[in-house]
């Protein structure tokens, strides 16, 4: 089969005939139709985190596509199911995390496109337990983004305890923010958006944003508290320090400041602040397959949809060059057909 190889960390992704790999115990082999392309996936590729990635590696978490092999143990899917392969590839199953429901958290877990092949490829081997269906009417490019920035996104809201009618704020209009902004007004609460220039600030209105701060503008904690008194939630998809530290203000008292983006620097916390105004801070890591079946939802129902542009598997070193200058807008799905 062809794939994006990485070999070594750092070097361009190689497009080659690589193995296709066999089916066995628990497993399936989906034909991937897309795959979008995530930010995790130039960090696997440049060994950036402490735990790396292995090598060679086809990266790639946000695979859709159809089941055509099957193996014999396997009952509840049949050939021909449309599935996505998340970021979860698997999960222990018996860990205290994983019997709380909280797979995401499983210590066992394997990752695809990290610790395991991923789809950037054309077909992917996957955990029968962990694959999760793809609603009829939802295409394998709308799907492809949900599987992670779509149920991160999510996830992140459903911690933060907001309930609807209280104000979230979205950090950061990106890949995962301008999902973030749409599951936020689809949960019903009432969305402020934060970042800068008219393009993002626009996109953030149009997709149901009732208010936006661009934070070189103004200052987006005294701007929220002067309209707004502070949010109950802010969900931080940002990549900046600076971002995190304007949040955590920009709460009112009992707030939650969800940290969702992966800056590599560490975020001081005024503990007396903290105390006093009963501040919650959370981190939040994808989702598990609950999570995701309902995020799923949510765009078959058309109340989500990610801004979208494909590109075909040859043109991945180019993609990530974009995304590491930060020049794409939504998601890029690499679309294998
Ligand atoms: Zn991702
Ligand atoms: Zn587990």
């Amino acid at each position: 089969m062809k794939a994006a190889v990485a070999t070594e960390f750092k070097s361009p992704l190689e497009i080659k005939e690589v193995e296709t790999p066999q089916v066995t115990s628990g497993k399936v082999l989906v034909q991937i139709h897309a795959c979008g392309v995530c930010h995790t996936d130039v960090h696997a590729c440049h060994g950036d985190w402490p735990v790396k990635a292995k090598l060679p590696l086809i990266p790639g978490h946000e695979g859709v596509g159809q089941i055509i092999e099957i193996a014999g143990d396997v009952h509840h899917l049949v050939v021909g199911d449309r599935v996505g392969i998340p970021w979860l590839h698997s999960a222990c199953g018996h860990c205290d995390y994983c019997l709380d429901g909280n797979e995401n958290l499983c210590p066992e877990q394997q990752n695809s496109g990290y610790s395991v092949d991923g789809a950037y490829a054309q077909y992917c081997l996957a955990d029968a337990n962990y694959v999760v269906k793809i609603p009829d009417n939802l295409s394998f490019v709308e799907a492809a983004p949900l599987f992670c920035a779509g149920v991160t996104t999510y996830k992140a809201l459903k911690v933060s305890g907001a309930k609807p009618g209280q104000w979230v704020s979205i950090v950061g209009v990106g890949g995962l923010g301008h999902l973030a902004i749409q599951y936020a007004k689809a949960m019903g609460f009432n969305v402020i958006a934060v970042d800068t220039g008219n393009e993002k600030l626009s996109l953030a209105k149009d997709l149901g944003a009732s208010m936006v701060v661009d934070y070189t503008k103004e200052q987006p904690e005294a701007a929220i508290k002067d309209r707004i008194g502070g949010v109950h939630a802010s969900v931080v998809t940002a990549v900046s320090k600076s971002a995190f530290a304007a949040a955590y203000r920009s709460l009112r008292r009992g707030g939650t400041c969800v940290l969702v983006g992966l800056p590599p620097e560490t975020l001081p916390l005024p503990i007396f602040d903290t105390v006093l105004n009963g501040t919650k801070v959370i981190g939040s890591i994808v989702g598990t397959r609950k999570d995701l079946k309902e995020c799923l939802q949510f765009a078959a129902d058309g109340k989500v949809k990610s801004i979208i542009e494909t590109a075909e598997l040859k043109d991945i070193n180019h993609v990530y060059a974009r995304m590491l200058r930060g020049e794409i807008n939504g998601r890029v799905v690499l679309a294998m057909k």
